[in-house]
């Protein structure tokens, strides 16, 4: 990368119909001059599967290669030991656009989800952007967080709350999906995770089960009534669990203790609030017919997924236009029942979240360290890349988009909904030590 050689433009008068095709070819091309680090990085962090909070390995690998590519790099941000901050600006005063890579697996499918190919793809849009906006001398700022904790712990949740993402004008990341050649924006569920303690009193079951309180009971009277009230919920509603159980269980003790492990879900955060005081009355029905007391906490409560509609549909345009020809597939927003901390970033500035496609071929499904799965996540990269480009060249554009969001937060009143969900949780939330 060369370095500017006049004063960058400061407030995006820059027209971006003049430049958008050559910001595109430097992001595009930047992004492929890199690829076969991203890829080393990428094997390295899948070979290396790391849960929630305990991505180490995965920290520093990514801010190591961060560091290289010229960002300033802060390690363990934000008083997080494996959140990651990289900043790289042009110039002074542009816009700010913002990235997220996510780095945990999956407890015993190690990173069957992916995320290793999320980690480089936001590493990736990063580079790219930083190397287009120094090439054409615009100003901006990048914004690269490394977001611990996605799958059930919440690490963007805990990342808003302590001012990670102020000033970025949009955040954007890509997440991969199953089967096929191209991408699209979806929209996720609302989810909170509950676990539930039922502590009652060991007792021998053969000789004196008249002085036990069973535990095991309660969790499974719980999972009789949430197996009830199932089919009176709403068809998109979800609520799925297991009874965590001891290996000191053994079928002629009465457990003293027994855990349940829960999700519920609905496809926003408002229905989420109808079904979940179903569901503890559920778990408390449990403890008191069986004679145990109880403790509810909340593992993590993610938002629905609100995807910017400015910023998808931008993303469409340029993924269609660059590789329509080529049978890239660009679909429509579709809606998925998974959910992501995510959400809750697209309730606090816009953003987009699309999901990529590992491509099929020879009748079975690539894995996440393919060569196939790596160029297919480095084009939604791009994608992404050029789309937050655009918000620090383009002013018009980035103001359209603040609009959108602005009146599509109006639309589903958000404030209410964070204040109300907020509320209703606080009995359950406990702090993170
Ligand atoms: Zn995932």
């Amino acid at each position: 990368m060369s370095s500017p050689k006049t004063t960058p433009s400061s407030t995006g008068s820059t027209q971006w119909s003049t430049v958008s095709s050559q910001v595109a070819q430097s992001i595009e091309q930047a992004i492929q001059e890199a690829s076969d680090k991203l890829r080393a990085v990428s094997l390295d962090i899948h070979s290396h599967p790391e849960l929630g909070w305990e991505e180490h390995h995965a920290h520093d690998a990514l801010t190591e290669f961060m560091e290289k590519q010229g960002f300033q790099v802060e390690r363990h941000a934000y008083g997080m030991d494996t959140a990651w901050k990289a900043t790289y600006e042009v110039g002074q005063g542009g816009r700010t656009i913002g990235f997220n890579s996510e780095m945990d697996a999956l407890m015993g499918i190690g990173h069957a989800c992916g995320h290793n190919l999320i980690a480089i793809s936001g590493c990736a849009a990063a580079l790219g952007v930083a190397a287009a906006l120094k090439k054409h001398n615009i100003a901006g700022k990048i914004v690269l967080l490394g977001t611990p904790a996605e799958e059930g712990g919440g690490g963007k949740t805990e990342l808003l709350a302590r001012d990670a993402y102020k000033g970025m004008d949009a955040c954007l990341m890509i997440h991969p999906g199953t089967g096929g050649n191209g991408s699209g924006s979806v929209t996720s569920t609302s989810i909170v995770g509950f676990t539930v303690t039922y502590k009652g009193k060991s007792a021998h079951a053969g000789g004196a089960p008249e002085k036990g309180i069973n535990a095991l009971d309660a969790a499974v009277a719980a999972y009789v009534n949430i197996s009830v009230l199932r089919q009176q919920v709403p068809g998109t509603n979800r609520i799925h669990g297991v009874i965590a159980g001891s290996e000191n269980w053994s079928a002629n003790v009465i457990p003293g203790e027994a855990q349940l492990k829960y999700g519920v879900r609905a496809p926003t955060a408002r229905e989420v609030m109808d079904l979940v005081p179903r569901v503890l009355n559920c778990f408390k029905a449990a403890a008191l017919s069986s004679g145990c007391t109880h403790e509810i906490t909340i593992s993590h409560a993610y938002l629905d997924l609100q995807p910017c509609t400015t910023l998808e549909t931008a993303y469409q345009e340029f993924c269609k236009e660059r590789w329509g020809s080529e049978g890239y597939d660009v679909s429509d927003r579709t809606s998925i029942s998974a959910s992501t901390d995510f959400g809750d970033v697209t309730y606090h500035l816009p953003g987009l979240h699309p999901m990529f496609h590992l491509p099929n071929a020879h009748g079975g499904e690539f894995p996440p360290k393919a060569p196939e799965a790596h160029q297919a996540a480095l084009k939604a990269a791009t994608g992404i890349a050029v789309v937050g480009a655009r918000i620090v060249v383009d002013g018009d554009f980035a103001q359209e988009t603040r609009k959108t969001w602005e009146k599509q937060m109006t639309d589903i009143e958000s404030e209410k909904v964070i204040a109300n969900l907020k509320d209703l949780l606080a009995p359950y939330r406990k702090q993170r030590e």
